[in-house]
């Protein structure tokens, strides 16, 4: 049984303190893992906001008790005070990650634009977007970015096409349950896309059936696939900081289940890119998760 451990870093606050937490605690145990940072400013404030004006925010701000979880200057960040940037400010703790083997990916530049705006800010917007995020990851590492994460999982043909004309190694933007090609509009592209396969903590934590850490935990080993790649999306925010010590147990259950840690890096080293299944990729909702999550689609049985 394979587990790829990806792990979004969203925040200022993430960076800087979920993310050495997260390092130290898999280097002790032995485990590799890549990390997808948001390269530009902090607005997760405004994404906080946005949640507030849905329904049912009250109980859900209960249930994952989100104000320890971010604390108070995250949940401010880009209203009232203002945005800090994420990469540029902890350049070094990003090199320290590469230097220690862990793999670093792009995570987007302005995490809450995109997740908001996408379908509004046009080829245009998004090829800024990408522009700014991989400069900032060349200026902190000395080198380009091989892989992209796109925020929230959302993406659209105009950020698949741009994507795909910076030839990465591979892409992760989407949920589904096996890597592909995607088909945008009539264009099969290039570069393989490597889904989250398993639900996040967040989306999980505080249903009925799942009361304690425990049973979260069984539920996980429950869900992994040992014939296949599972890819599990973490956050430096959430299993880096106050889930830490049920994530840790987590890891070690699937050690002891024998399970081979990888990085997506070397998942798309071995992918062989004819072979991959072509995707449309699709829009849809996932239970615990507010607004569409892009995900793979069903596959397309024409020749190239
Ligand atoms: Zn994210």
């Amino acid at each position: 049984m394979e587990v790829a451990l990806k792990i979004d870093v969203d925040t200022h606050q993430g960076l800087e303190l979920g993310v050495p937490r997260l390092a130290s605690m898999l280097e002790r145990e032995g485990i590799v893992a890549g990390f997808y940072i948001a390269m530009g400013p902090d607005n997760s404030g405004r994404a906080i906001l946005r949640v507030f004006r849905n329904r049912g925010f009250l109980s859900k701000m209960f249930r994952t008790r989100a104000v320890s979880m971010y604390g108070a200057r995250t949940i401010l960040s880009g209203t009232i005070l203002p945005s800090r940037p994420i990469a540029l400010s902890f350049p070094g703790i990003i090199r320290d990650l590469k230097a220690r083997g862990f793999e670093v990916g792009v995570h987007g530049y302005d995490h809450v634009r995109w997740q908001d705006r996408l379908d509004k800010i046009g080829a245009a917007g998004i090829l800024s977007e990408l522009g700014d995020a991989f400069e900032v990851y060349r200026a902190i590492l000395g080198e380009a970015p091989r892989s992209f994460a796109a925020p929230g999982w959302r993406t659209n043909d105009a950020a698949l096409v741009a994507l795909d004309a910076m030839a990465l190694d591979y892409r992760s933007d989407t949920r589904g349950i096996a890597p592909y090609r995607c088909v945008a509009g009539e264009r099969v592209l290039a570069t393989p896309e490597i889904p989250t396969t398993l639900p996040t903590l967040d989306e999980v934590m505080g249903r009925r059936e799942l009361p304690d850490d425990t049973a979260v935990r069984d539920f996980y080993l429950g869900l992994c696939r040992p014939d296949a790649l599972n890819v599990h999306t973490i956050h430096a925010e959430t299993e880096g900081m106050g889930q830490l010590e049920s994530f840790t147990a987590l890891v070690r259950a699937l050690k002891e289940r024998g399970v081979k840690f990888v990085q997506l890096r070397e998942v798309a080293s071995r992918l062989n890119r004819a072979e991959l299944p072509l995707c449309e990729v699709i829009r849809t909702t996932l239970p615990g998760r507010a607004g569409w999550i892009s995900a793979q689609g069903p596959a397309r049985l024409a020749a190239e």
